[in-house]
């Protein structure tokens, strides 16, 4: 998954993680990983400082996530691209799938709710969480797909979202976009695709593809994306310095065969196994993220807003000033529906 990281300590990067023995975020092969067959779930830095009243993650900011009611899983820890700039151990994440007994979607979501509450129980005895804070995280309304591995993997995908819905839980989906099929038939709340290079050679320096045709259904992703009317879309880079930030006028063309709702321009981190690729200097500062996000904007003149959140290095290009999901406002029917604040 070309996903960056967002560990919640420090500025926040997008490894929404649990640190793991070497200060970076929790890798597959630590013996703490939370995981039931395929499915893995982790704390998210956020959801902790959430639950401490220290702050919620950008997409509180832009989306209206409520952090401390978020899991951030996968249902599979499989990747078939090795990013330079991913916090991942590459060596732990073979691709080859054949020896995986799928679980069905409801497990998955099962699964998903039992780690949440195995991660988070420890936080009902600390006095910095109030406790109707704590109980409302026991009944997650958010589900991130994004820790770890390459979720359009997961055969039934389409099936796990709309399982997640059912249970009146919105989804954030990541992906690699490998899998355009497959893409076509997910409606998530709103559907992340990583694009971290404006041309193939960039991209293969960038992404290190483990299919020849990767670039290919990259492109044939952004078509997906284009046609979808109810999903909100959002392309998301993750920006190296010396190997990807350059060329905004060509960032601009391929998003826009896109034609998303939402860009999002992220720092590359220097945590876990990324520091034995990158060298620290590779991580913009958030000045650099900004004005490498106005440049592309001048190429792309009907996003007129950009939102920035410095503590995640993170911007935003969007059309409209409002970028809440609309589900998500304070007071939709989705938040009447609660089981702990609702009527
Ligand atoms: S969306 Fe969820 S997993 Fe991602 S940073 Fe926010 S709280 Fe963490």
């Amino acid at each position: 998954m070309s996903d960056s990281a967002e560990t919640g300590v420090d500025a926040g990067t997008d490894a929404d993680t649990d640190e793991g023995d070497d200060g970076g975020p929790m890798q597959v092969s630590s013996p703490d990983y939370h995981s039931e067959n395929h499915t893995a779930a982790q704390t998210c830095g956020w959801t902790a400082n959430a639950l401490r009243g220290e702050g919620k993650c950008y997409k509180n900011i832009y989306y209206g996530i409520e952090s401390h009611r978020c899991i951030q899983m996968t249902p599979v820890v499989r990747c078939n691209e090795r990013c330079v700039f991913c916090w991942r151990d590459h060596q732990g994440h073979s691709y080859e799938m054949d020896d995986v007994e799928w679980d069905d979607p409801e497990a998955v979501v099962d699964a998903s709710l039992k780690l949440q509450k195995r991660l988070l129980s420890g936080f009902g005895g600390n006095d910095e969480v109030p406790r109707e804070v704590f109980e409302q995280s026991m009944e997650p309304r958010h589900v991130a797909i994004s820790l770890d591995g390459e979720p359009s993997l997961y055969p039934y995908l389409p099936e796990l979202i709309d399982a997640f819905h059912d249970r009146d839980i919105t989804t954030f989906l990541v992906s690699n976009g490998t899998r355009p099929e497959v893409l076509r038939e997910c409606d998530p709340t709103q559907l992340y695709v990583s694009v971290d290079a404006p041309e193939r050679h960039t991209f293969d320096n960038v992404v290190g593809a483990m299919e020849d045709d990767a670039w290919e259904k990259l492109l044939e992703t952004m078509d997906v994306l284009a046609e979808k009317d109810e999903t909100r879309t959002v392309l998301r880079t993750t920006l190296v310095k010396g190997e990807n930030m350059h060329h905004p006028d060509w960032y601009a063309g391929f998003y826009q065969q896109a034609d998303p709702d939402f860009i999002e321009m992220k720092a590359y981190m220097h945590v876990g196994h990324s520091r034995g690729r990158l060298d620290r200097s590779a991580m913009p500062d958030h000045e650099e993220v900004v004005e490498f996000t106005e440049r592309i904007g001048e190429y792309m003149p009907e996003f007129t807003e950009v939102k920035e959140v410095p503590a995640s290095r993170v911007a935003l290009l969007s059309k409209t000033r409002d970028t809440w999901v609309p589900k998500l406002k304070k007071d939709s029917e989705f938040w009447e529906r609660d089981p702990v604040t609702g009527d």
